[in-house]
């Protein structure tokens, strides 16, 4: 039976010609700066986000660690939203290992974070307290894609206040693609971007933390620090760079199934909230765990939830899209 795994975007499957490009890559000790297609990745990718520089790093939690790290010192702050991925899915790391203080705010349906509340929670120069010097957003968020004007907005404040602006893009190009602009559009706002090659891109591993030089160089002293310092790393930079080559465009077909599981579970009569990229909210309540094991039977991976969420991916095809659908049909009639 085949499997259908919705539970994420990252459980794809390098392809056989991206399998075949990372056998085929020029590869050196990265630690002494020495391999080609992991500096080939960072320029790249940096170039296409039209930021100065770039540092490959072995997943998105690290890339977003050494984002903040590079912006703040000891005993500095970052105001983040509640559900924001640094915050509550990194293990704390910017508090643990960085003495960064988060600063956790209610966040917006849409994904945003009001920039009045924002406001309320810089702290004043004062020795009472910790020193805000960084706001962290994260696009998309939950599938949702951040407009551009909130972006510009969110940018003006941050001038104003002093502030870096960060953001973690670990599904930048699903909001690229859901808004058909220059990936530029979006990072001109930022100070620091980081980008997940193992989420939609469908690399095995890594990501690329983007920023200025200096800031870049700061994350490099830092990588190196915690561990993340890898020699012949080209061989999984190549993965990236054909990623970059041949997924970006196609993220639009996983756009296109998750819109097309979320209107046919409309139609069955279940609550789904508007799909944007490639993620699907549907509201299961106490009915996930039976729901989940359902699926199991059925060859359909999925996380329970009381709120389930369905990604599509390169592994996600149409016949799959009609299984699921089948799957929530037949569940409805029990
Ligand atoms: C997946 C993800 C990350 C990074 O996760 P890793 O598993 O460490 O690569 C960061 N931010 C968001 C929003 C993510 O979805």
């Amino acid at each position: 039976m085949p499997v259908i795994d919705l539970r994420s975007d990252t459980v794809t499957q390098p392809t056989a010609a991206m399998r075949e490009a990372m056998m085929g890559a020029p590869l050196g000790d990265d630690v002494y700066g020495e391999d080609p297609t992991v500096t080939r990745l960072e320029q790249t990718l940096a170039a296409r986000l039209g930021l100065a520089a770039g540092l490959f790093v072995p997943s998105g939690t690290m890339s977003n660690l050494l984002g903040l790290m590079a912006h703040c010192e000891r005993g500095d702050e970052y105001i983040v939203g509640q559900l924001s991925h640094t915050y509550k899915y990194e293990g704390g790391g910017a508090a643990v290992l960085g003495s960064i203080q988060p600063q956790p705010i209610e966040m917006e349906a849409d994904g945003s974070l009001d920039l009045e509340r924002v406001a309320s929670v810089i702290k004043p120069d004062d020795f009472h307290f910790a020193r805000t010097r960084l706001l962290a957003l994260e696009n998309t968020m939950h599938g949702k894609v951040l407009p551009l004007d909130y972006l510009a907005a969110a940018h003006d404040f941050t001038r104003a206040r002093g502030l870096a602006l960060h953001l973690d893009g670990a599904r930048l190009f699903n909001a690229v693609i859901k808004l058909g602009c220059d990936p530029k559009d979006i990072c001109r706002y930022f100070d620091s971007v980081s980008v997940c090659l193992s989420k939609g891109l469908g690399a095995p591993v890594g990501s690329v933390l983007c920023g200025s030089e200096a800031l870049i160089a700061k994350a490099r002293r830092w990588r190196k620090m915690v561990g993340g310092g890898m020699r012949q790393a080209g061989v999984l930079a190549a993965a990236g760079l054909y990623a970059l080559d041949h997924h970006v465009q196609r993220l639009g077909d996983d756009h296109a199934r998750a819109a097309r599981i979320g209107e046919a579970l409309v139609d069955l009569g279940y609550e789904v909230e508007l799909v944007q990229t490639n993620m699907v909210y549907v509201r299961m309540d106490d009915r996930a765990d039976a729901f989940k094991a359902f699926c199991a039977e059925r060859g359909i991976l999925i996380s329970a939830a009381s709120r389930l969420r369905l990604v599509t991916h390169l592994d996600v095809l149409d016949e799959h899209v009609d299984a699921v659908v089948e799957a929530f049909a037949a569940f409805a009639r029990r």
